[in-house]
């Protein structure tokens, strides 16, 4: 056994401590030749520990058994065209002047084939891309020009226009000069409708599958509770539902405060749904509100004036009138209220005379109304700002856009691209800081209504009665 000595220092005798046990075990002799050669320096003691150490590392030495090589067998050196062989598998640094990926001759067990072996048919799906037609997606998917010509000519006998992005699964038959034949090409023309181009003993044939098409209109209801944007969606209404939603209602009521949380809304959209299961949802056709207090609103799409406007069905029995409403100017949520607030940039209470649209940097802005453009530039903590007259003394105002795409004095429509949501001038990230002036005055646009387009005649009426009644089943 050896013992690592630790020599301890101290008043006592030196005490020596065997490493591996950790526990104290007392030699008196040691200390005469174990020395802390640290200690007293050139001291007969220091000395002696000298002694020791060189007498202690000679007998060390004088003892040990030496190295020897232990008794092995050794490799055959390698013969050249083994060494090449090697060397083109090995992993070699190239810049060594290695042959590593080098290919191998083939050997006398290597025989070529008479004939090349070929898939008989292939399956595939494929994407008609835009502005590409069926004849050359099928061409860059392996059929032959004249098979792809003839299915191209026999879908376009079912008159359907196919739209891009649609997907088409592809069955290929053997190969022909300079392509496959054709076996199967399958696509969905419509909701309604799949197109399948079908190779039987005559060649190849159009099959027509008509799939039922269900147009119930799909109907949404719930209470207003908090929110009533959250309450639509989480109702089912989509983000796009919803705004539409509350585009309508903003014609009929202040839907900042005149909207109570017992109050029910109703909307009724076009939906057109396949038995296959897909179904695509239409515009909003009804926008209904039950209040608990005040009269109901029930406002219907109807075209007047050859645009969609939402008309007023309640009060459609007597001399009714249309309201066009003023379209929302940028697709997100209000994030900030008309009336006073404190500034975030500013830091002091000031009234807040607009409203601000949260929207993401580039964000599309569009014209609320009909009118002419009165102000297209930069326009202080406002940044760069369009002003647009729509008569009646009324103004909207669009600020910090990143960028202004109509010009002053030029006229514009509702829904008209105006520019895009930026955060120019006094602004802490990008919004639409939108504004209504009536007459110099700044008012909530939320309680903006823009109110009588022309009155609906009698006929137009009884035709509105119709339509609502079908509309909610009567
Ligand atoms: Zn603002």
């Amino acid at each position: 056994m050896f013992y690592s000595p630790i020599v301890q220092r101290g008043a006592g005798p030196l005490t020596v401590m065997p490493r591996s046990f950790g526990v104290a075990v007392q030699r008196p002799q040691a200390d005469r030749w174990i020395v802390d050669l640290g200690e007293d320096l050139f001291s007969r003691r220091w000395w002696r520990g000298l002694l020791t150490l060189f007498a202690l590392t000679a007998s060390a030495a004088l003892l040990a058994p030496g190295l020897e090589p232990l008794p092995g067998g050794r490799p055959a050196p390698l013969e050249p065209a083994q060494l090449e062989q090697w060397e083109a598998l090995a992993i070699a640094p190239l810049s060594g002047g290695s042959n590593t990926g080098l290919q191998m001759l083939e050997t006398a067990a290597v025989e070529p084939l008479t004939s090349a072996p070929q898939r008989t048919s292939v399956s595939l799906f494929a994407t008609l891309g835009a502005g590409e037609g069926i004849a050359r997606m099928l061409l860059r998917s392996g059929a032959s020009a004249a098979e792809a010509g003839q299915t191209a000519t026999l879908m376009a006998g079912a008159g359907r226009r196919i739209a891009p992005g649609t997907s088409v699964a592809i069955v290929l038959g053997e190969q022909l000069g300079g392509g496959r034949a054709v076996r199967e090409v399958s696509l969905r023309a419509g909701l309604d409708l799949r197109l399948t181009v079908r190779r039987d003993g005559a060649g190849l044939t159009l099959v027509r599958t008509a799939i039922p098409v269900d147009t119930a209109p799909l109907r949404i209801r719930g209470r207003v509770g908090d929110g009533l944007y959250w309450s639509l969606r989480s109702a089912g209404a989509s983000p796009e539902v919803a705004a539409a939603y509350l585009q309508a209602l903003a014609t009929a009521v202040e839907v900042g405060s005149e909207v109570a949380a017992d109050d029910r809304f109703e909307l009724v959209l076009a939906n057109r749904r396949a038995a296959s299961g897909e179904s695509v949802a239409g515009p909003l056709l009804y926008a209904g509100l039950e209040r608990t207090a005040g009269a109901a609103v029930q406002l219907l799409r109807w075209p007047i004036g050859g645009r969609m406007a939402w008309v007023d069905a309640v009060n459609a029995g007597q001399p009714a009138q249309a309201t066009a409403g003023l379209q929302w100017p940028v697709q997100g949520r209000i994030t900030s209220g008309f009336g006073p607030r404190v500034h975030p940039i500013l830091r002091f209470s000031r009234m807040h005379r607009g409203i601000d649209f949260g929207a993401g940097w580039g964000a599309p802005i569009v014209a609320a109304a009909d009118g002419q453009v009165v102000r297209a530039g930069w326009a202080g903590g406002y940044g760069r700002q369009v002003r647009i007259a729509h008569g009646g003394g009324l103004l909207t105002s669009y600020s910090h856009m990143s960028r202004i795409i109509v010009d002053a004095g030029g006229a514009v429509r509702a829904g008209q691209l105006i520019g895009y949501v930026g955060s120019s001038g006094l602004s802490t990230g990008p919004h639409l800081h939108y504004e209504t002036i009536r007459n110099g005055v700044a008012v909530d646009p939320l309680s903006v209504r823009f109110a009588s387009v022309r009155p609906v005649d009698a006929g137009e009426v009884q035709a509105i009665k119709a339509r609502l009644k079908a509309l909610l089943g009567g």
